[in-house]
């Protein structure tokens, strides 16, 4: 069998069109833009140019964005103070505080900081709690983990009643996509690193869910013919045959699950395009609310 890549660049286009319509629907009301705060700490390079990547996808579907560079050593307070500030500023519908900080800032305290009706990468402990919760609906979802549910039903995969395997569990990937599934009916299992006989749990799985962080490292054999596999590392191993030496794999090894499984994601052009598109829709519904 040869599975169907799930085309998540596509997909992820698809959605950002979408934004860009709605976007321009609200503009025609009289309404102002909706508008992205972006908070980078410090200068590590991968989350300058995520950052960059995500000021210019909203400059692609007409949201404004506005850019906060603060120099690493910011104390709590003063990152405090300008996450408030935003969160009293009406042109400023959605706030991303680009995670990692730098070593010794509280992390949770940011994040908890931030309204929760402004916090469009869904990380505020109150909506991570809605979500575990029955009956409760958060405001906004993590990106990356909404973007894994999306492409599951794009492919077609029946969610309800099927046995699901997340492997990670980590805040902003494995454990709320793990709690996603749950909310659409899936039975879930959680794996990590102390996971006993990892193999035979993922062989469990009718829709497997990588996060780990390790190239490669679910097998062809782990998977169970016919399964929706989702990819969500992102891993650089050496290439010497590349220009730049190096080339991204996922945490599943493709060439052999793509034989096994019914559908799967590459990497890259897989996860990883649905988390900025995630992010634009979510700063549009924060602005669509306060117009509602
Ligand atoms: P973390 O390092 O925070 O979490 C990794 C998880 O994998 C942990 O729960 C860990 O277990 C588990 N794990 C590690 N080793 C093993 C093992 N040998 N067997 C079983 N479980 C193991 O990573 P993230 O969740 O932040 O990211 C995971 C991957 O997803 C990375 O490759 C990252 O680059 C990628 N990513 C991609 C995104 C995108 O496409 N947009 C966005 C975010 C992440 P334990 O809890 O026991 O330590």
């Amino acid at each position: 069998m040869t599975a169907m890549v799930i085309d998540g660049k596509a997909i992820a286009a698809e959605l950002r069109k979408e934004v860009a319509k709605g976007v321009e629907q609200l503009v025609a009301t009289g309404t102002i833009p909706p508008g992205l705060a972006t908070v980078l700490v410090g200068v590590n390079p991968a989350s300058q140019t995520y950052v960059r990547m995500k000021r210019k996808a909203c400059a692609e579907v007409g949201i404004e964005s506005f850019g906060y560079e603060l120099p690493v050593d910011t104390s709590q307070e003063d990152i405090e103070k300008v996450v408030k500030e935003l969160n009293a500023d009406p042109k400023v519908h959605g706030i991303l505080v680009q995670l990692p900080l730098p070593a010794g800032l509280d992390e949770e305290a940011v994040l908890k900081a931030i309204s929760i009706e402004k916090d469009v990468d869904g990380f505020h402990p109150l909506n991570i709690g809605r979500l575990a919760q029955k009956g409760r609906e958060p405001l906004f979802v993590p990106c990356t983990p909404a973007g894994c549910i999306v492409l599951l039903k794009k492919a077609g995969a029946q969610l309800e009643g099927a046995r699901a395997v997340v492997v990670g569990r980590s805040n902003i990937v494995g454990m709320p996509a793990a709690l996603l599934l749950v909310k659409e009916n899936a039975t879930v299992t959680i794996c990590h690193s102390r996971t006993r006989d990892l193999p035979s749990v993922c062989r469990e799985a009718d829709v497997l869910i990588a996060a780990i962080g390790r190239p490669e490292m679910i097998r062809g054999d782990w998977i169970k013919p016919g399964a929706y596999v989702i990819d969500v590392g992102v891993n650089r191993v050496d290439d010497p045959s590349r220009k730049r030496g190096y080339r991204l794999v996922g945490d599943v090894a493709f060439e052999e699950a793509v034989e096994v499984a019914g559908a799967i994601t590459p990497v890259p052009g897989g996860v990883g395009p649905m988390t900025i598109a995630g992010l634009l829709r979510n700063t549009l519904h924060s602005a669509q609310r306060t117009v509602a």
